[in-house]
This record gives C-alpha cells, structure tokens and sequence, in this order.
C-alpha cells in the first residue's frame, strides 16, 4: 500500500505556495505531510487525477483554471461545494473523491478574525465568475452580508453564478460597465485574475463609501492594480488574499487530518516576503 500523498492540481502551479503552508501545518502538528504540485492542463486533469489516487494520493487542492472541472470529477460534493459548482478540495474515500470547498470559509475566517471586519449588513460587490467568486460567494452569503451584487467581464457567467446561489432577494448580477449605477458599497472584493496581468477592471469611484473595505483574492504582485485603486480612493481597509490562502489551506488541513492548525506564525512569515510571491492558488 503506497504511503498517503497530497498535492496541488492548477495550470500553472509552480509558484503555489501550497506545499509550502501544508510542510509547515505538519512540522507544526507532528504530522509528516507528502505535498507536491502537479502541473495538469484542464485536457490532462482527469487522467493525472487517476494516477495521483493509484500512487497514495489521499487528498487534493484544486486551482485556477481547474475548480470547476473538479467539482464535477468528484463522486460527491459537500453542499457549499454544489451550491457553486467549484471544489478546491479532494478527499479520497476508498475508492472515490469527495469534493468540498475551502475559499468561502478561509475568507470569511481571514476578514472576521483576522482584519476584525464585522461582515454583517455589509452592501457587497463581487467582481469575477470564476472558481474563487464562485467559492466565496455562498459564504460572504451565510456571513450576512446585505445582498450581494456580481459582475463579470463575461456577464453570461455573472448570471449564472447569481442562479446557482438560488437567492434572488439578495443575489443581483449586473453589467460590469453600469456598476456605478448601483451607488456604494462596504465591501468590494476583486475575484477576478486580470491582477495577474497586471490590470483591473474599469471601476467608477462612484462605488466607495466612507467605510468601504476592498478585498483582492489575489496578492503579491498580481494585488497591486487593485489595491492601487482601491487606495487611491480612499477605502478605509485595503486587504490582499494572502490570508485567504492560509486560511483555506488550514481549512484543507483539517478535512484530511482532523485537526485545525494554527495560522497566525506561516502567515505573518509568508507576509514578511510578500511583495515578491506570484498568486498562484
Ligand atoms: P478563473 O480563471 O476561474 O476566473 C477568472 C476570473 O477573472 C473570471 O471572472 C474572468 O472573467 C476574470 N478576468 C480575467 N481577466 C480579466 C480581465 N482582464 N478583466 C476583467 N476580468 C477578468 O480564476 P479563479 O476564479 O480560480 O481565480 C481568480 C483569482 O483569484 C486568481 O488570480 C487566483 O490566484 C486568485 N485566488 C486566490 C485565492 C486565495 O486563497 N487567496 C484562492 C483562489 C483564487 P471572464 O469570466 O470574463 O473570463
């Protein structure tokens, strides 16, 4: 019997810090962790997911561009998972993959206990479609904020992100190019990738308010365009995804070892060289 493997799946993966965090929550709990990063373009993701489970592979993360391909490789899915149709987390079960989802909650945890944002009542502005908005969108939900407005450069995707959430009371896609139409927000958070190439979506300033608070999923470098606008407008709080990632990542720790380590120490080391990391998760 192989011994038990993890990894991370993306395309690219090679500057994830994943295996990094992971080697870290094993020196800290004792346990000895086999973590690598897998590099699998979305035509090979299936058959590299095959071998991984035939040599010990025990649990996954999922990356970008690969969330949503996982969700539906998984046998089963843990219900925030199928409320967004993206897994970023397998855990093998004898013979099969159960796909759940990390990011929501390792965001929420990061903004609440982290930066002390209190979520609740919050007007929200979800910009992105994708596997990470997808992600995070049921849990920005559950932690109250006060209806959330999506938009995407492919309003196609806004739409059906908004249907799968199933709340249409608090669920409003909208045109990315009339989103100054919607007035201010408390928090605005920027799930898309276009920080990767170093640009931002055209935002209006329209959308700041006095205690608005922008978060990127992204960070390092790729949160710099976004980051730079939100500051220039003036946002009381300006939070990059760093904590995001450690937070997911211990939220992963813990489904596949049952025990929640501590994140405070790898993020505060992780932070201390973050203007040369390369979002990758
Ligand atoms: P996807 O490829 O699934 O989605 C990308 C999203 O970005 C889509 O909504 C896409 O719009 C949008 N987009 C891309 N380029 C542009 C652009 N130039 N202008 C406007 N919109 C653009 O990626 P993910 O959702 O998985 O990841 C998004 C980002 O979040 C990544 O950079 C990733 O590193 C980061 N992330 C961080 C995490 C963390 O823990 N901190 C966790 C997960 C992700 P369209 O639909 O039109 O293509």
């Amino acid at each position: 019997m192989p011994s038990p493997r993890y990894a991370v799946f993306g395309h690219p993966v090679a500057h994830s810090l994943s295996p990094r965090i992971h080697a870290a929550f094993g020196r800290q709990t004792g346990i000895a962790i086999d973590y690598t990063a897998i590099d699998a373009a979305p035509s090979a993701f299936t058959e590299a997911l095959t071998a991984f489970a035939t040599s010990g592979g025990t649990g996954a993360n999922v990356t970008l561009p690969l969330k949503e391909a996982a969700f539906a490789l998984a046998d089963t899915q843990s219900e925030r998972a199928q409320r967004v149709g993206a897994v970023n987390t397998l855990v093998r079960r004898g013979a099969t993959w159960h796909g759940d989802n990390t990011d929501g909650a390792g965001l929420v945890r990061d903004l609440t206990d982290r930066h002390g944002l209190d979520l609740r009542g919050r007007r929200t502005l979800l910009i992105g479609a994708g596997g990470a908005a997808r992600g995070v969108a049921g849990a920005l939900l559950e932690a109250g904020v006060d209806g959330l407005t999506i938009v995407n450069r492919t309003p196609e995707r806004a739409d059906a992100l908004a249907d799968a959430l199933g709340e249409p009371g608090r669920v409003h896609p909208r045109y990315l190019e009339r989103v100054g139409e919607a007035g201010e927000f408390d928090l605005i958070v920027n799930a898309t990738s276009a920080g990767r190439a170093g640009t931002v979506p055209a935002l209006p300033r329209a959308l700041v308010g006095m205690r608005t608070a922008a978060v990127d999923l992204n960070y390092g470098e790729a949160s710099v365009p976004f980051l730079a606008w939100a500051r220039a407008h003036g946002v009381r709080d300006a939070i990059d995804g760093l904590g995001m990632l450690v937070e997911q990542a211990a939220e992963s720790f813990a489904l596949w070892h049952g025990v929640r380590p501590e994140t405070d120490a790898v993020f505060a080391s992780l932070q201390s060289r973050n203007v040369a990391l390369v979002s990758a998760d």
